[in-house]
């Protein structure tokens, strides 16, 4: 297999048994990139120190000096990450020839682990959307179909770990935007529990629920990546106060986990063949031991309108700063102040993203925050007790990441509600804050199919031992 392609762990032991080099990763994944990227356009910006930095990591290993199993480890950043001196575009006009003074933590701590940043990565004008449409660079497609989308938001992450382009990627999720396109592109996403990851240096979207997490081909490659940017930060005052460790995925086994099902995702909305194969995953882990209990999520079904105004409302206020004076894009042609700001934000953000600050704003405003954001803020209450009251009987939940596979590129232009609607069985867990693990479980008509396994707030640990058991499970063609 070619290293760009192959699982983390995998290469791992081969960077430590001399086997292989940084160097070859990464001038294996520049190689499909170049081969690939022009049709698949998940790849925004190379990094031009890659390749010094692979040679650092290899000249280490040769001291006897390695950083972990990271060192040498070719990584993709999502757009709205910051990386020092490369562009931060957001996916957005609005920021262009913006280049940001510093990483992001998360970025900093992959350094430290001696982790290669290869480049950035292509995404939903700042995080806003689930196909990956929306996207000043143009559309994202789909390894599996070029014709289908990826997903999104953070689509060009999981396109390029799907194309090889990468073995490492990392995305964003607010409202499943790791979780729909690590499905629909076949890898394995990682939502962590609000508050693992520092939010430093990631471009604010819905802050009360924007997570850093990580993409790649394996659940234990994705827990050495979250490990290694998990813990507190003085520059975040929203993260956890623990440190957190990869679990150790030797022994771990289904038998005697309760796992609870929430029927309605099974049923309502969902595809026939995607319904079907996620309850053959569920049959796979009650044959290996687990044992499967119907729970319900009484609010779950207000999940999507709440988090729409709640995520609107926190864009609208972040997105305030892109006035024409602070960052980027600045129009040439205002004359007043009251122009600047109209006609740079009219030019430079796109149609999605206006479409969420005039309903940020619209719920905001006087008169209108009771009746919306303020009811939003109790409906999320609502969902967050029905949670821990399922948590009080069962150890994962499980559903589908998605209620369709990937659609044709355009499927969905001009039915937004519908788009939104792909997020039902994500939202929960983010306006919960909880953890969340989309794990392939094989193919429909050569498209993949992700299970979401979602576990109590802090146990990132269990969803992904549970994820891993699944993977070895290995469901469907
Ligand atoms: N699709 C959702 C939205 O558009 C979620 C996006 C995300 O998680 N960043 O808001």
């Amino acid at each position: 297999m070619r290293p760009g392609a192959t699982p983390l762990p995998e290469l791992a032991r081969a960077l430590a048994a001399g086997d292989l080099a940084s160097r070859e990763i990464v001038a294996d994944c520049l190689a499909a990139i170049e081969e690939r990227n022009e049709s698949i356009n998940a790849v925004i910006h190379l990094d031009e120190n890659a390749q010094a930095a692979a040679d650092e990591s290899d000249a280490r290993r040769r001291r006897g000096e390695s950083r972990g199993p990271l060192d040498g480890i070719p990584v993709l950043v999502k757009d709205n990450i910051a990386v020092r001196g490369a562009p931060l575009s957001c996916g957005s006009k609005i920021l262009a020839g913006y280049s940001p003074p510093r990483d992001a933590t998360a970025v900093t701590r992959l350094r430290e682990a001696g982790a290669v940043i290869l480049g950035k990565a292509n995404l939903d004008e700042f995080g806003m959307g689930s196909s990956n449409e929306h996207s000043a660079f143009g559309p994202v497609r789909n390894p599996h179909d070029p014709e289908r989308v990826p997903g999104g938001s953070s689509g060009g992450s999981a396109a390029a770990v799907a194309a090889g382009f990468a073995p490492l990627a990392l995305g964003t999720d607010t409202g499943g935007s790791v979780r729909l396109p690590a499905s629909w592109c076949g890898v394995v996403g990682v939502k962590p529990t609000y508050g693992r990851v520092s939010r430093s240096g990631l471009v604010a979207f819905g802050s009360s629920l924007d997570q850093i997490g990580p993409m790649t081909g394996s659940v234990e490659g994705a827990a050495l990546a979250l490990a290694a940017m998990a813990g507190p930060d003085d520059a975040d005052a929203t993260t956890l106060a623990d440190a957190w460790n990869a679990p150790s995925f030797g022994e771990d086994s289904l038998r005697g986990l309760r796992v609870g099902v929430v029927r309605e995702f099974l049923e309502d909305g969902v595809d026939e063949a995607i319904s079907t194969r996620i309850r053959s995953a569920i049959a796979a882990m009650e044959s290996a031991g687990a044992e499967i209990r119907d729970v319900e999520l009484p609010h779950a079904r207000y999940a999507v309108a709440a988090y729409y105004v709640v995520a609107s409302a926190e864009a609208s206020s972040n997105l305030a700063r892109y006035d024409g004076v602070r960052f980027g894009h600045r129009d040439p042609e205002a004359r007043t102040l009251d122009e600047l700001y109209t006609r740079t934000r009219t030019h430079g953000f796109g149609r999605e993203v206006q479409r969420r600050i005039l309903l940020g704003t619209y719920t905001l405003s006087a008169g209108y925050s009771e009746a919306y954001y303020q009811r939003a803020g109790r409906v999320r209450e609502r969902i967050r007790g029905d949670f821990d009251q399922a948590f009080s009987q069962v150890d994962v939940l499980v559903s589908p990441v998605s209620p369709e596979s990937p659609f044709h590129l355009g499927d969905l232009r001009g039915d937004p509600l519908r788009m939104y609607l792909n997020d039902a069985m994500t939202i929960p867990a983010s306006l919960a804050g909880l953890p969340a693990v989309s794990v392939p479980v094989g193919m429909i008509d050569g498209l993949p199919v992700g299970l979401q396994v979602q576990a109590p707030r802090g146990q990132d640990d269990r969803a992904l031992l549970v994820a891993a058991a699944v993977e070895r499970l290995r469901v469907g063609p």
